[in-house]
């Protein structure tokens, strides 16, 4: 509900246009710090973004914030909506901790939208005055960041990630410059990992590599983390106690797994930063919001219907014709909570194979097939800056993945193409860490997303032997806020996954000293207690001329190992 009576209207959604600087900005500006600071003669607001800088064209936006102790932003916040302002639409809104209010104002005929900020006190308003007070004094620099807004292009989704990308990694330039770039979190501090699996485990070696300490939150005291972790809090994925426990202990926390209950990150996102945030989280745990988050960012995936019923699923393989792969929309993992529908008789079936409570969401989407599957393991700094491994080629046997090459032998077109879809959607959900596109490359050429993890990745593991920096290692250093590291290929590279066989039982590999006799070939072992039939307990990787040899030096490697009592 809007109220007219008040000073500040409501938010108008508009397309975002590059206009020419207008001077009447400046009054909505000096209007509404008038007006806050007569109901708050304490606080000082500030003027930031393109409409404080005389001359410079932007959205037309007034950006305005207000720094103030933490304690105080909850009940400021309902000070500000008493004037007209409102909590900020749209899927991705920053946090109560530092929430973004809008509203709007007309001066002579122009409705001006407001963005005011409020936030704790700290390095983040310091850097954004020092780079208004540079460009307001600094001529060269005003048409630099001019002409670099004014390639905002009116084309696709594409340029303007590009865009955004861009100017982002030039305003940070800028900040170094100036001496304002934020301070990255220091060893010994404690990273907070939400999971204690095979990727935290190596999240955590390369935390540890670094100096940091680290706490791992996992409801198992035996996971693969625990004999590297300082602390291990024990408790679900969706236990917002042990999470608070994991709060009291670190300074920032990320996740391994995308199955964490949102609740926990809310909760989090209280206490201490969340990398990447909560956006990337709910925006990939669930395949259906996954679907529509790849294609509002402009890249394609495989003709969909989300389906709760037999009569659904009937209908969506009308339209999506058959084969179909029917998913649970969450929980699924390793082609687990999928199946593959056949023949239409199988239709029938189906729903129940799944073995999801009745009327539960579910994807079913058209089976495509394809040349290959690619994946793409993007970083992206805190400061906006990206980057991009090679593309991997990955082989999966009923849903899992079982062999890895990189970098890909595939077209440098290709490449290039699968590594902007893998940047576009990075910048589109904000990222903070690393993030992970499962790609099918069809026959036709074009490129589908099958599936985002914002994390790293079974397909990314090649980076530990074959890349200069790790993924575990380059995740670490975008949560911390340090530049990130170069992500070249040293030599072409491959990973097979060490798989469990047989019955459940205790976890003993034969077959070590034949299997390692080739010095191309090296062993990672997830330190797993049990083994049972495809489990993943580990990988080989190899390096060699070409992904080929690695590939075959990599298999050999684990046709020699056996886990003992298997039949
Ligand atoms: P998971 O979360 O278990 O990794 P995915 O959706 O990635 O689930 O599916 C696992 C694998 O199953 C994929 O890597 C691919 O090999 C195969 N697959 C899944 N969906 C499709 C599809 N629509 N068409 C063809 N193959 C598919
Ligand atoms: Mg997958």
């Amino acid at each position: 509900m809007t109220d007219p009576t008040l000073p500040i209207g409501p938010y108008v959604r508009k397309p975002a246009n590059v206009l020419p600087w207008d001077p009447r900005s400046q009054v909505v500006a000096d209007t509404v710090v008038r007006l806050i600071n007569e109901r708050r003669p304490d606080l000082v607001v500030e003027h930031i973004g393109s409409t404080s800088v005389p001359g410079l064209p932007g959205k037309g936006i007034v950006d305005l914030v207000i720094a103030t102790e933490p304690s105080d932003i909850p009940g400021l916040t309902q000070t500000l909506y008493g004037l007209g302002f409102g909590p900020q639409p749209g899927p991705d809104p920053f946090p109560p901790t530092r929430p973004m209010l809008v509203g709007s104002m007309t001066v002579k005929g122009e409705t001006f939208r407001i963005h005011l900020h409020v936030q704790p006190r700290g390095d983040e308003l310091v850097r954004d005055l020092a780079f208004r007070d540079a460009l307001r004094a600094d001529p060269e620099l005003l048409a630099a960041y001019a002409e670099l807004k004014s390639e905002i292009v009116d084309g696709g989704h594409n340029q303007s990630f590009q865009y955004t990308f861009r100017k982002q990694a030039w305003i940070a330039d800028v900040h170094r410059r100036l001496g304002v770039l934020p301070r990255p979190i220091a060893p010994p501090a404690v990273i907070g990992i939400l999971g204690g699996g095979q990727l935290g485990r190596m999240l955590a070696q390369a935390a540890r590599a670094m100096g940091y300490r680290v706490a791992v939150l996992d409801p198992d005291p035996d996971c693969p983390a625990a004999a590297v972790a300082d602390h291990l809090v024990l408790g679900s994925y969706d236990d917002v106690g042990a999470a608070m426990r994991l709060a009291d202990l670190a300074v920032v926390v990320t996740y391994e797994l995308e199955h964490v209950a949102s609740a926990v990150v809310d909760a989090l996102e209280l206490r201490v930063p969340v990398r990447p945030g909560r956006y990337p989280l709910v925006s990939t745990q669930d395949r259906i919001a996954e679907r529509e988050f790849v294609e509002s960012a402009g890249a394609r995936v495989a003709p969909w219907r989300e389906v709760r019923t037999t009569a659904d699923l009937r209908e969506a393989a009308d339209a999506l014709g058959i084969p179909i792969r029917l998913k649970a929309a969450t929980g699924g993992y390793d082609g687990r909570s999928q199946c593959r529908i056949a023949s239409p008789e199988e239709l029938e079936t189906a729903i129940e194979r799944l073995g999801r409570p009745a009327g539960s969401p579910l994807l079913a989407e058209r089976e495509l097939t394809f040349q290959a599957e690619l994946s793409i393991v993007v970083a992206r700094g805190l400061d906006g800056a990206t980057a991009t491994f090679p593309i991997a080629r990955n082989v999966h046997d009923d849903g899992i993945l079982v062999e890895s090459v990189a970098p890909a032998p595939i077209p440098a077109e290709v490449s290039e193409r699968a590594t902007s879809i893998g940047l576009d959607l990075a910048v589109a959900m904000g990222l903070c860490g690393t993030l992970t596109a499962e790609l099918f490359w069809l026959d036709d050429g074009s490129i589908v997303v099958n599936e985002l993890a914002p994390r790293v990745h079974n397909s990314g593991h090649w980076t530990l032997d074959g890349a200069e920096t790790s993924q575990f290692e380059q995740h670490i250093r975008a949560i911390v806020g340090v530049g990130l590291g170069s992500p070249a290929a040293l030599a072409p590279t491959a990973v097979v996954n060490l798989l469990g066989t047989g019955r459940q039982r205790e976890a003993r590999l034969n077959g070590l000293g034949t299997a390692l006799a080739d010095p191309a070939v090296h062993l990672h072992l997830y330190d797993k207690r049990r083994v049972f039939e495809r489990r993943k307990m580990g990988h080989l990787s190899a390096v060699g001329p070409d992904v080929e040899v690695a590939l075959e030096r990599a298999r050999s490697a684990r046709s020699a190992l056996t886990w003992e009592g298997g039949t």
